[in-house]
């Protein structure tokens, strides 16, 4: 009779729970997730809640595999040549592998006064909080969002769609991925809002008070609530038990998602960072990633070569408030084209996208090797290569 092979995955979000669920395949592999809530968290609803349409969470027994034992813990540290780890409830979990999959969160304050005086949204916790704070603060109150990225927009066309008085602070451009007809129309949603829109570096913030937010070209704006939604940061667990990590934090693999430093560990998500060369953070990449994770396992416990990582992706879906959205078409090397759906088709497809990451993960727990993504081949094999010969890469 073989062996069992204890799995342990390390956060439970889209990367997570795909991973343990493509696990199960195997009936000699048990899993066990550790997550510190008891409740599965689509972070692409959390605009929704602080703007009260969606409560962003969605129960285990929805999205993960009766098999995989679910313990509601926080990992403090990874003991790799222990081949266990250890919780914040003092327990410790041995393994044979581990899935590094902790995602990412709020990004680091970098303007002084942003960590007193701003709210930000990219966790479970920091959106159900400014919600509350929300509903204490006037309608007519100005409400300033920082950051012109895809949760930025979203977060200030969910307030202003509710007749909020709202500031969007790109810092740069307004949604940088957007091909510039599509901007054109998200600029447009904004002034059907009642938003105003800053774009430009020059008018970035470059200091946040309790009432007011400071721009780089000299203006102060009166703000009763800021939002920060500049970027995501991501836990330092990998860093702090002596994994190697890319600048930013995200634990380094190689192509087959395998940590550099241990064959023991994989990593799939936002806290993943193949060749050094992360892929961007989003959920489909999340549960893409996952899955390969977990087939990088299955080879391995298989006797077989795991196969480097192959993904492409091929669209950003942005929503603006309830009633429109922008669904950008990408080429694979992940730059946009002048193709986009916006309006009610927009939105349909937007919605389509957050259902369906929910639906994947769901029919990987029923169907477990069932998912199958977008390939693409060429263009990471080429970025590598170029950075390999330090030359520029070609883009075809
Ligand atoms: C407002 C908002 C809107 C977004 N909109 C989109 C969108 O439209 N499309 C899109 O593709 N993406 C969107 N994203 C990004 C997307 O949600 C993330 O890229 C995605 O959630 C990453 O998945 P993940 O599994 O890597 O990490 P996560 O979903 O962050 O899951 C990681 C899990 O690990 C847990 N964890 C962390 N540390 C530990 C630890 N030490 N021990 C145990 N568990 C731990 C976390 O609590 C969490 O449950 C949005 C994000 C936000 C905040």
């Amino acid at each position: 009779m073989s062996k069992n092979t204890d799995v342990v995955v390390v956060g439970g979000g889209y990367a997570g729970v795909m991973a343990a669920n493509r696990l199960t395949q195997r009936d000699d592999v048990t899993v066990t997730v550790i997550n510190p809530r008891s409740v599965f968290v689509p972070r692409l609803r959390l605009h929704q809640l602080v703007g009260g349409t969606h409560d962003a969470v969605v129960d285990y027994k929805d999205v993960l595999a009766e098999r995989v034992r679910l313990v509601v813990d926080s990992v403090t540290r990874i003991d790799a040549a222990g081949r266990k780890v250890t919780t914040g409830e003092g327990d410790t979990i041995a393994y044979d592998y581990l899935i590094y999959a902790v995602g990412s969160g709020t990004a680091g304050h970098r303007v002084p006064g942003a960590a007193e005086f701003a709210y930000p949204v990219a966790t479970l916790e920091a959106a159900q909080r400014l919600r509350t704070v929300l509903f204490d603060t006037a309608m007519t109150a100005p409400v300033t969002v920082i950051g012109g990225g895809p949760t930025g927009i979203e977060t200030a066309a969910e307030l202003a769609e509710q007749g909020r008085n709202v500031t969007l602070i790109c810092g740069g451009a307004l949604g940088p991925y957007l091909h510039p007809k599509a901007r054109r129309t998200a600029r447009k949603y904004f002034a059907g809002l009642g938003a105003t829109v800053i774009e430009g570096s020059d008018a970035a913030v470059t200091a946040v008070a309790r009432d007011a937010v400071e721009l780089g070209d000299g203006r102060t704006l009166a703000s009763e609530v800021t939002i920060w939604t500049a970027g995501f940061d991501v836990p330092d667990l990998a860093a702090r038990s002596g994994l190697r990590t890319d600048a930013a934090g995200r634990l380094l693999t190689d192509e087959t998602l395998t940590s550099v430093d241990d064959a023991r560990i994989v990593a799939a998500g936002d806290s993943s960072a193949p060749s050094d060369l992360p892929f961007r953070m989003s959920a489909y990449t999340a549960y893409c990633l996952g899955a390969h994770a977990a087939d990088t396992l299955l080879r391995r416990i298989a006797g077989e070569q795991p196969t480097p990582i192959d993904l492409a992706f091929p669209a950003m879906c942005l929503s603006f408030g309830r009633d429109a959205g922008i669904y950008q078409l990408g080429h694979k090397d992940e730059t946009a084209t002048r193709l986009y759906f916006s309006g009610f088709a927009g939105k349909k497809l937007k919605e389509f996208a957050c259902e369906a990451g929910i639906k994947h993960l769901a029919t990987e727990a029923r169907k477990p090797g069932s998912h199958h993504w977008f390939k693409d081949g060429k263009h990471r094999p080429q970025l590598l290569r170029a950075r390999r010969d330090n030359t520029v890469a070609p883009v075809a």
